[in-house]
């Protein structure tokens, strides 16, 4: 399969798996891919991960979907153990896209004539590209009728973004990875990057191996840790402690900036009082690591010449989130530790396109660019470059979501290429949601989990077979291209977005995804002289770029930063526990996350042949000393159960794990791990507390 000289055809694309947005080129053959090879894009010179280099072949999948179904009068609405999505036509029957179009919209727009806009609500997909995502943000404020919008991001980096707005005025990264080369010290927090941003891991080895401290503070063990000058695992749970500890040393031992907070900041003398009683030797034993090591990483940081501080979702998803990232702001603004090359502050992002997908709009309280929804101009620009009117009340988020289907204030759905019955906390309550739902149009590649809750499901297109754009986590905009035709009577994602939005009497009448990328233009100045065009010359183009011509600013905010005054804001943070503290009852902490080869619910890799052979079943990773102690070996049954639920899966001993701590991964229906997790939500940022909920674990007899 790898013999060039058999391929007839090659298209360039971009990995439709994580954030780090690779470059690659599908070889063909008969319009069928038969390898794919890395292309020296910005973000991986030519470099590609197990996902990208072998997860090609799931649009071909004998499951797939390729004619719209609607679901049979009688069937009731729920997961059936004994449905089989590659044989729908039990519960649902084939229609025409006519005939399911009609029904699609039909259901939702009686709704909203009979309960009002507020009866309606959408998620989109950050795996759908810019132009999808601006045209589903458009169909729900300006059909739908309400802010009511949102899409994954609020499962992954909501509160990273609603620190950095409040403290910087901008929720993008301020710098790439790529200038973690230039970095003497890189600090690597809550993330795998190993495992979830394949990579940009090897920029992080590269970058040690040249001389660049890397420290690497998680609970957790990880591959990167061979590499790291030093390490913390921390008590999980303990990250706000340990961070204002940092503070407190580079207040107490005057390790700051005075000159940048001066020139660049607000509320630094607060914050000094703040942390003032915040001492090392106070918050350690919290900590569960010494004071003389927070002190240690606290001076590396602040008296390294260039600093970088990455994060994952094992900040952002906590009640404290939020929090978390204000106290990684905090460092860097003290240390005067952005603006410069080598310096920066990087939530590192998820899915291929959860970067473009929030700045097109799918998310409540903001329009695209993250204009609010409450502000008049906002909304009055808006309004004229839509025709339309729009409302003012900022939307709900997922979870909230969920809660309004069951206080019967939401009645029907629009889904597009997300799939809450496996991705949303506490699955048995959002489930228990999703078959309440009075109409739910599910669009999808597959008869996914939540795809089986639906009255109404459109086939939709796979990545290889679309244009569009995205971007990456390095704010870089690509250009995918289509590779291969769609499947039977599947069609592309914007076309049938556009026919909802027709049967809502919007009059669209878009031909191509280039005419949705200029309107985005004229609404977003992110996009200021990126043209489709330029996209199709250069493949890449980094925001904010100031000419048609210059290359974009892959380092951001070196004189001001997008707040009124310019100025970024300290926000002091206050140690709280965690939702569910672990208990004599729920003695050991669960976290949840990804796996190298599977990619979030498993709906494209675990149809993905290489990587589902690589890692076919649920194991749950335990430390050995913790498999002893319960009397297991690895390959055991274990079942693990929270106050919401219980599963049971096979056990993996893994020495980077601490004891009283156990990690699932939710991509497995069969062991569903978010059937366990806590819906407690951060308040600002309304992200659950995936990555913290108190378990206990018990041998079990079989699987
Ligand atoms: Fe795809 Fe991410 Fe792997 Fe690159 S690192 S090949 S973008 S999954």
């Amino acid at each position: 399969r790898g013999d060039s000289t058999v391929a007839d055809r090659q298209v360039d694309s971009v990995c439709p798996y994580c954030g780090v947005g690779c470059q690659l080129t599908y070889h063909l053959k008969d319009d069928e891919i038969l390898f794919v090879e890395g292309r020296d894009g910005p973000s991986n010179h030519n470099r590609l991960c197990v996902k990208g280099r072998y997860g090609f072949d799931y649009p071909r999948h004998p499951s797939r979907l390729t004619t719209p179904l609607i679901r049979k009068p009688g069937v009731a609405k729920g997961l059936d153990p004994d449905f089989d999505p590659a044989q729908p036509l039990s519960h649902f029957r084939e229609a025409s896209w006519e005939e399911a179009l009609d029904a699609a919209a039909g259901g939702l727009t009686a709704l909203k004539a009979e309960h009002g806009p507020a009866s309606l609500a959408g998620f989109g997909s950050a795996k759908c590209s810019n132009e999808e995502a601006w045209l589903f943000q458009k169909l729900v404020r300006t059909g739908f009728g309400s802010n009511n919008v949102d899409h994954c991001t609020r499962l992954c980096h909501a509160s990273s973004v609603a620190a950095l707005m409040e403290c910087i005025g901008s929720g993008a990264v301020t710098a790439s990875f790529m200038q973690a080369e230039q970095a003497d010290v890189v600090i690597l927090t809550g993330c795998n990057p190993t495992v979830n941003h394949p990579v940009a891991a090897t920029f992080f080895k590269q970058a040690a191996k040249r001389g660049t401290k890397l420290i690497v503070i998680d609970p957790r063990g990880q591959a990167l840790g061979a590499y790291a000058h030093q390490t913390l695992r921390f008590t999980p749970g303990s990250d706000v402690s340990l961070f204002n500890a940092m503070l407190n040393v580079i207040v107490s031992e005057g390790l700051y900036d005075q000159a940048y907070i001066d020139a660049h900041t607000e509320g630094f003398e607060a914050l000094k009082a703040h942390v003032a009683e915040m001492t090392p030797e106070a918050m350690a034993p919290h900590c569960g690591v010494s004071a003389e090591e927070i002190r240690q990483v606290a001076r590396e940081y602040a008296t390294a010449e260039r600093a970088m501080i990455f994060w994952g979702m094992g900040i952002s998803q906590h009640t404290h989130g939020t929090d978390n990232a204000r106290c990684l702001i905090s460092l860097a603004l003290a240390c005067g530790q952005t603006g410069r090359p080598g310096t920066g502050l990087h939530p590192l992002r998820g899915q291929n396109n959860v970067q473009g997908a929030s700045d097109a709009g799918l998310i409540p309280m903001v329009m695209p660019d993250y204009q609010p929804v409450s502000d008049a101009q906002v909304r009055s620009a808006f309004e004229e470059l839509w025709n339309t009117e729009l409302d003012a009340e900022p939307g709900l988020t997922v979870v909230e979501i969920m809660e309004a289907i069951h206080a019967g204030t939401i009645r029907g759905m629009y889904i597009q290429g997300e799939n809450p019955a496996m991705s949303d906390p506490d699955l048995d309550h959002a489930r228990a949601a999703l078959a309440k739902l009075e109409h739910l149009v599910v669009q999808d590649l597959f008869v996914t989990e939540t795809a089986q809750f639906a009255d109404v499901i459109l086939p939709a297109s796979a990545w290889p077979e679309k244009d569009g754009s995205v971007t990456n986590t390095n704010r870089q905009v690509q250009l995918g291209r289509a590779a291969m035709p769609l499947p039977g009577d599947a069609k592309p994602d914007w076309w049938i977005i556009q026919e909802i939005a027709r049967r809502f009497d919007l009059g669209w009448d878009y031909t191509h995804p280039r005419e949705v990328f200029a309107e985005m233009q004229r609404g977003m100045p992110s996009l200021d002289h990126i043209s489709w065009e330029r996209l199709e010359r250069e493949g890449s183009v980094t925001y904010p770029c100031p000419a048609d011509d210059a290359p974009g600013a892959d380092v951001v905010f070196s004189d001001a930063f997008p707040t009124a005054d310019g100025r970024a804001r300290f926000s002091p943070t206050v140690p709280l526990p965690p939702d569910e503290p672990i208990d004599g009852d729920y003695p050991t902490v669960l976290t949840t996350g990804r796996q190298l080869e599977h990619w979030h619910t498993g709906s494209m890799t675990r149809r993905a042949k290489v990587l589902d052979d690589l890692e076919p079943e649920a194991v749950a990773s335990v430390a050995p000393g913790e498999l002893r102690r319960l009397g297991l070996k690895p390959g055991d049954a274990l079942t693990i159960t929270t106050r919401r639920g219980s599963i049971t899966l096979r056990t993996r001993a893994d020495m980077l794990m601490p004891e009283g701590m156990v990690f699932v991964p939710f991509c497995y229906a069969e062991a569903a791990a978010n059937v366990l997790t806590n819906p407690a939500l951060d308040p600002y940022g309304k992200i659950p507390e995936f990555k913290y909920a108190a378990c206990r674990l018990t041998v079990a007899q079989a699987i």
